[in-house]
Parts: C-alpha cells; structure tokens; sequence
C-alpha cells in the first residue's frame, strides 16, 4: 500500500522500509520509532506553497507536530508559523527571529499576550471582549498599537468534517451574533487595531470544491462586516482544516482542484488590498511522516486476535481519539534468530493493540492480513500530524520512540 501526497502524487515510501529492514540488522530491541522523511515533506508542502494563488499565503499552525527539525524544515518554505501558547511562540523564535507569527487559540493569559508583543508576533487572533481588554491594556502601557483579526464563530451551518470549532457552540472565538456589540464598543480600544477576521471552523475537511465555497463564505461575509463597520480589511483568515482520508489512502483531498477553484474566487471576489491567509497543521505534515512499531505477541482472545506491539497510543493517540482503525502496512521481517516457536496469524482478521494497560489501546482494529508474525513491522501511514504531539509519553513510563529523520 502506497500513502499518496498532493494531487495523488504517490510516497513509496522506499526509504522509510529500508531504513527499517537496515535497523533490524544491527538493533537487538524491538523496533519503535516515528521515521520523518524530510525529502518527502519538503516537496508536498512547497508544491502547496508555490501552487497557491497569489494574494494568499500559508502558515504552518505548528501544534500538528511542533518537532524542532520539522519546524527547520518547514521555515523556509512556509509564509510563517501559526502558533497557541507562548510555549509555541518560543519554539518558533529558536529557529527564527524573523519568520512572520500568528497567534490564536482560547484563554490567553497576559504573559501570553505580553510575550507575543516581545517575540514581535504579526498578527495576535483576538477570541474574545475580554481578551481585546486585557490585550488593549498591555499595548496601552508600552504605548503602542497592536494589529489583531477578529476571530468569530459563525452561525452556520457548516460543511461537515470530522472536527468542527465553529457553526455550532464551543469555546472558540466571538459568536458571530455579538459582533455587533463588539464593534460597537472596538473605539473602547484605541491600542487595538483590527485588521481583518479570523475563521477556524472544521478540521479534516475532505471535500476540495467545498473547503473553496467555505473560503468564499468567509472572503464575503469578512468585506461585507469590512464596510458595515468602517474597518479596512487587510486580511481574512480562512484557518487549517484541510483534511487526510485515513478511511481511503487513494482519496485525498484533491489540493489542485482546490487552488484552481480558488484562483478563480480571489480573482473575482477579493479586493487586490486583502491578503487571505491559511493556517494548515494536518495537511502540511501528516503524509511524510511513519510510526513504525515490532509485533511482540501474537495471540487469540475470546476469538478474536490481537497482535501486541512495541508502543501504542502513548506514542500515538490520534487513532485511539478518533476511535479509527490507522492505515498500516507491514514489513515483513525474516530474521528470527529463536529456537522456540514464531507466533502468527494467516488469512485472518487482528486487532492491534499497545503495551498499555488498558482496553483503549488500540491501533487498528480487525484489519484482515494475508500474514502477521512476531518480529514484523507495522508502518504505521499519515502519522506526522497529531501524532506523537497529541500524545501522553510517559503513562506507564515505557522508553520513547526513537525519532529518525530522513533527508
Ligand atoms: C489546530 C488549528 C489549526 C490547524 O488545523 P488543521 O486541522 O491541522 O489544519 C489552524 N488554526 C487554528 C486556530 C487551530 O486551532
């Protein structure tokens, strides 16, 4: 099975394999590593930075995998980082001082806040009135003007994706019916200057020709609030959301249909004096990116099998926290160096499972394989995003992954 990347263009992932058959020659421990293949995320992420129509412009939101080499990777090919805290905006200043930051998410504390007008963030998403106070009361003591966009949960409805932050209640950004109240009161804050809006409303949306409609929505409600308001508008923050099929490796979101269609709307929708941002984390990082783990038992159980492996959602909880069975392929390994028996499956259904004490700590469930042995190797696909980052590492203090990066 082969992962595909932009337009379908298809990752053999040779090397990722090579690399594996390569560390079972000379490593006795079981096999338990997130392998990132640098090469492979270089080209996906500036095929999508070149093929994007001009006037728009893509930051990697770096939550999806925070990683610093990822992170010096993707600093030159990306119009900058997006980040949540201030633990990200530092991470981010490590490697660059210059590169362009946004900076969102619920519940900024003033350190937060402070900390983004030293580190000299670009553009900070504001979520709240309370936040344009405290926000408007820093800049007011260092006397400056601070650029912000608006961040509004719209009323909806909104396309379906697997995620959704907006179009219904959650704890994100100002309800779009009490804009109004907000820009009435935005002359309360002179050391606040709004620059545009700010919209995060799916995560894993998969439909290409939808994702450019949504696009449209913001691009016409964010000038339509631009002129009822008075306020220029320099950008509008489309988000991430940009999804992976984990389902159907084969259909991914068509990227080139998406930025044909888009091409078209800024041409005849957006004031050549607004920029429209993206802040992409799935999308950018997820294909080029392996969690490759041993099988260390094999056994049945209540008639069902489950193959064991080294690791699990410890290291990698995305499957487990959207209760999906994670794409894997196996590589199979000859060596068996053992006198005793080499437990396997053939022809089956299995279930695979972690090191964790606990029934949620499943991988896959009931994959039908042609063969599974002790000592083989599951790759597991997509797993460069919100995967080791989503995490919790140390429950039941079992050793880390390695991580290898290839370039
Ligand atoms: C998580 C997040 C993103 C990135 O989302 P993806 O679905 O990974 O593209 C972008 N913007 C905001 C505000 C986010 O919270």
């Amino acid at each position: 099975m082969s992962v595909t990347n932009v337009a379908g263009h298809k990752l053999e992932a040779a090397s990722v394999r090579t690399t594996i058959q390569e560390m079972k020659t000379t490593q006795h421990a079981p096999i338990c590593a997130y392998i990132y293949d640098l090469q492979a995320l270089t080209s996906h992420v500036r095929q999508c930075v070149q093929s994007l129509p001009e006037q728009s412009k893509l930051f990697y939101a770096i939550k999806a995998n925070s990683d610093e080499t990822i992170l010096r990777t993707l600093a030159p090919l990306v119009h900058g980082f997006e980040v949540a805290s201030l633990g990200e905006i530092i991470k981010v200043r490590a490697i660059s001082k210059e590169i362009p930051i946004l900076f969102g998410g619920p519940g900024k504390t003033e350190a937060e806040l402070q900390g983004a007008l030293e580190y000299g963030v670009q553009l900070i998403h504001v979520e709240s009135i309370h936040e344009l106070n405290k926000l408007n009361d820093l800049a007011s003591h260092k006397g400056i003007l601070v650029p912000v966009l608006l961040r509004v949960n719209l009323k909806g409805p909104l396309p379906q994706a697997t995620l959704s932050m907006g179009g219904r209640p959650t704890q994100f950004g100002i309800d779009e019916s009490l804009l109004p109240q907000v820009m009435e009161r935005i002359r309360d804050f002179p050391h606040i200057e709004v620059q545009g809006f700010h919209f995060h409303s799916l995560s894993n949306h998969l439909d290409a020709s939808q994702h450019v409609k949504l696009v449209q929505y913001y691009c016409r409600i964010a000038q339509q609030w631009s002129e009822q308001y008075g306020i220029p508008l320099r950008y509008v923050n489309a988000g991430g959301g940009i999804g992976v099929n984990y389902a159907h490796l084969e259909d991914q979101f068509d990227w080139f249909t998406f930025v044909r269609e888009l091409g078209v709307l800024l041409e005849s929708e957006l004031e050549s004096s607004t920029t429209l941002l993206f802040e992409c984390g799935r999308y950018l990082t997820s294909s080029s990116g392996y969690y490759a783990t041993e099988v260390l038992d094999i056994k049945s159980n209540h008639a069902t099998n489950y193959a064991i492996v080294r690791g699990g959602t410890h290291h990698f909880r995305l499957p487990v926290s959207w209760q999906h069975s994670h794409p894997f392929e196996v590589i199979e390994v000859e060596v068996w160096p053992y006198s005793y028996e080499r437990p396997q499956v053939i022809d089956s259904a299995i279930t695979i499972a972690g090191q964790l004490c606990t029934p949620k700590d499943i991988l896959a469930k009931d994959v039908v394989l042609p063969s599974l042995r002790v000592g083989d190797v599951l790759l597991f696909q997509y797993a460069g995003a919100y995967g080791w980052a989503i995490s919790h590492h140390d429950f039941l203090s079992h050793p880390h992954p390695q991580h290898i990066y290839l370039n």
